[in-house]
């Protein structure tokens, strides 16, 4: 059984872009969840950088 895909952002059906950073897990409705989510992505790769400077 599979799951059908969803924003990764809004949780809405149907998205059409997928990440090409994550294809099985990230998909997005449109450009906007797009760039919603790669802040999010940008966001959590800074502070993973800062805990391992620190
Ligand atoms: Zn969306």
């Amino acid at each position: 059984m599979r799951l059908e895909p969803r924003c990764s952002h809004c949780d809405s059906e149907d998205p059409k872009i997928i990440s090409l950073r994550n294809p099985a897990f990230e998909r997005y409705c449109g450009r906007f969840c797009l760039d919603k989510g790669h802040e999010n992505f940008i966001r959590w790769i800074r502070r993973t950088n800062a805990e391992v400077a620190s």
